[in-house]
């Protein structure tokens, strides 16, 4: 489902240049949960937006469903995002003004039964009650299910997700990566980054990165 080959990334801060990875051979496998585990700064946000197409590496080859993603323009670029892939981040980033309903609805592209198909997701993840709350109404870990919910929206191939629990407390954390394993029971293929041993255990695969490399 995912491929890397010897993916290495610099940024360059005026003329210093910073590796964030420095070569990375990944393969993941259609229907897995994979954790992306490591310290602050070894390159897993980096990483997960290379499997998000949203930056591209200095060196390396990205495969992500049989499509080499470097042969692909920026508007092509944006519509394999917007039908391949679901975004999960830190914080939960609903709009505020809309209730749950029409967050998940929002990214919906041509559905005339979207609202119907967003009252299933929210049911699905477990806030089918919640459809007309906004987020402010709503927990911390009630907004993080309705954002999966949104990131469910097109059927994605892959759920990325970067540091998802980072904002809840243990307990909506263990409750935010179950859901996760219940919907990769489902066919799912979804990779976490977590820094918290415990829930990248609950993963079927842990990928370690230090210092911009893989460990092992
Ligand atoms: P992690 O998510 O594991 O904490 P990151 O992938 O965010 O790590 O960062 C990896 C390294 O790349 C760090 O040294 C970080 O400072 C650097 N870095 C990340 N993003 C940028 C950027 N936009 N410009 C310059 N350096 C960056
Ligand atoms: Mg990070």
């Amino acid at each position: 489902m995912i491929q890397l080959e010897g993916i290495k990334k610099i940024y360059y801060m005026g003329k210093i240049e910073v590796p964030a990875l420095r070569g990375v051979d990944i393969n993941i496998k259609n229907g897995e949960f994979v954790a992306l585990m490591g310290p602050s700064g070894s390159g897993k946000s980096t990483l997960l937006n290379m499997m998000g197409l949203l930056d591209s590496p200095t060196a390396g080859k990205i495969v992500i469903d049989g499509i080499d993603v470097s042969s692909l323009n920026e508007n092509e670029r944006a519509d394999f995002r917007l039908k391949k892939l679901g975004f999960v981040f830190q914080f939960f980033s609903l709009l505020m003004e809309l209730n749950a309903l029409e967050n998940v609805a929002l990214p919906m592209i041509m559905d005339d039964r979207k609202y119907d198909r967003a009252a299933a997701l929210l049911e699905l993840v477990g806030v089918g009650d919640r459809a007309t709350h906004t987020p402010n109404e709503l927990s911390g870990g009630q907004q993080q299910r309705v954002a999966i919910a949104r990131a469910l929206a097109n059927e994605p191939a892959i759920l990325l997700a970067d540091e998802p629990t980072a904002n809840l407390d243990t307990e909506s954390s263990h409750q935010i990566v179950g859901l996760f394993r219940e919907l990769n029971s489902r066919g799912q293929t979804i990779i976490m980054v977590t820094h918290e041993p415990e829930l990248g255990e609950m993963a079927d695969r842990i990928i370690r990165i230090k210092d911009g490399k893989v460990i092992t």
